[in-house]
C-alpha cells in the first residue's frame, strides 16, 4: 500500500477527501424584490445553488469509486442549514456552517477568505465549488480559494477522471473540449453537464434531519470582523430595464403583409 504524509496525517493514496462549498440562492422562479442595495430576503424561496448540486454529486461519485470523506461547507446567509441538510440527504458525511452576523455585507473576497480559513484547518485532497452562483454570479469564490490556499484551479469542468494523486479534467471551450491534467490538492468548479445530480431518497431526508451540523463563527476562525472590510462597495442594485416596443396594425392588406414579413424575420 502506498502512503503519503500531508499536514501530519498518514493516509492511503486511494482515499480522496473532498470539501464541497455550498451557497443558498433564491429559487430562479422566485420574485426577487430589491430593498436598498440588497435583496429582501423574507418570503423568498431558497434553494441550493444548482451548480453546487453538480459539485455534491461529483463528490459522492468520487467517494464511491475511491473512498474518502465528503464534507460540505457554507458561510454567511441565515438559513444555511437547509442547503447543508439537502447535501446530507444526498449522502455527504459532514456539514459545516460558518454562521456569523459579521458576514452580513461581506463581499466576494471576504467570503472567500473566511471559507479558506475554515478549509485550511481540515485535511482535504479536493475542493469542489459551483462555477458560479445563480444570484450574485461573480464566479469568484473557487478561484479565490485556489489563490488563497496556493493550489491549482480548474474552472467550469464537465468531465473528471481521478487516478491516485493525479486528475484529468475536461472543460468546454469555444468549439471543443480542453483537457487538463494536474495533481491534487486542487480546486475544481462544476459546470452544468458534469453529472446528473441524484434526488435524495426519503431515508436520506429522514437521516439528514438528525445529522449534526458543525457550527463555526469568525472568532473561532481567528478572524476579526473588522478585517473583512470590503474593498468593494455596492453602490446600487436595480431591476433590468424592460423595453416594450409595440406597434398597432390595421386590418388592411398592407398591414397583413407587414405582419407576415415580421413573422418571417423572427423564424
Ligand atoms: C459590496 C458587497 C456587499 C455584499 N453584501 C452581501 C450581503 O449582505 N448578503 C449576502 O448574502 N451577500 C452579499 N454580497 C454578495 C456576496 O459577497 C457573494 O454572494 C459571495 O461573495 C459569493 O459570490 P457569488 O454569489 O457571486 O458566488 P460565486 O463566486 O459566483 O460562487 C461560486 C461558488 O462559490 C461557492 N460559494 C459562493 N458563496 C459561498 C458561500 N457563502 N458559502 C459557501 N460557498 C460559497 C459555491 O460553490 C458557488 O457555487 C455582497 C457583495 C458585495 C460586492
Amino acid at each position: 500500500m502506498i502512503v503519503r504524509r500531508r499536514r501530519g496525517i498518514l493516509r492511503t493514496s486511494k482515499n480522496v477527501d473532498i470539501i464541497v462549498c455550498l451557497k443558498r440562492v433564491p429559487d430562479t422562479g422566485a420574485r426577487v424584490e430589491i430593498e436598498g442595495t440588497g435583496v429582501r430576503e423574507e418570503g423568498l424561496d431558497w434553494v441550493l445553488n444548482p451548480y453546487d448540486e453538480f459539485g455534491v454529486e461529483e463528490a459522492l461519485k468520487i467517494k464511491a469509486a475511491h473512498g474518502g470523506k465528503v464534507t460540505v461547507i457554507t458561510a454567511g446567509a441565515p438559513g444555511g442549514e437547509d442547503v447543508l441538510r439537502k447535501a446530507l440527504a444526498m449522502g455527504v458525511d459532514e456539514a459545516v456552517y460558518i454562521k456569523d452576523a459579521g458576514l452580513k455585507g461581506a463581499d466576494d473576497h471576504g467570503v472567500s477568505r473566511v471559507l479558506a480559513k475554515a478549509i485550511s484547518r481540515t485535511p482535504f485532497d479536493l475542493i469542489l465549488c459551483g462555477k458560479q452562483s445563480t444570484d450574485a454570479q461573480a464566479g469568484y469564490v473557487g478561484g479565490a480559494l485556489a489563490g488563497l490556499l496556493g493550489i491549482p484551479l480548474v474552472s467550469a469542468i464537465r468531465e473528471l477522471k481521478i487516478s491516485g494523486k493525479s486528475f484529468e479534467a475536461g472543460r468546454e471551450v469555444e468549439g471543443g473540449v480542453e483537457t487538463v491534467e494536474a495533481t491534487l490538492p486542487a480546486v475544481l468548479t462544476a459546470e452544468k453537464g458534469l453529472n446528473e445530480p441524484r434526488y435524495p431518497a426519503l431515508a436520506g431526508i429522514m437521516r439528514a434531519k438528525k445529522q449534526e451540523i458543525k457550527y463555526l463563527d469568525l472568532p473561532s476562525l481567528g478572524i476579526n470582523p473588522e478585517e473583512l472590510e470590503n474593498p468593494l462597495k455596492r453602490v446600487s442594485l436595480t431591476y433590468p430595464s424592460i423595453e416594450r416596443k409595440g406597434k398597432v396594425l390595421n386590418a388592411d392588406s398592407g398591414s397583413i403583409k407587414e405582419f407576415a414579413g415580421f413573422i418571417k424575420s423572427i423564424i
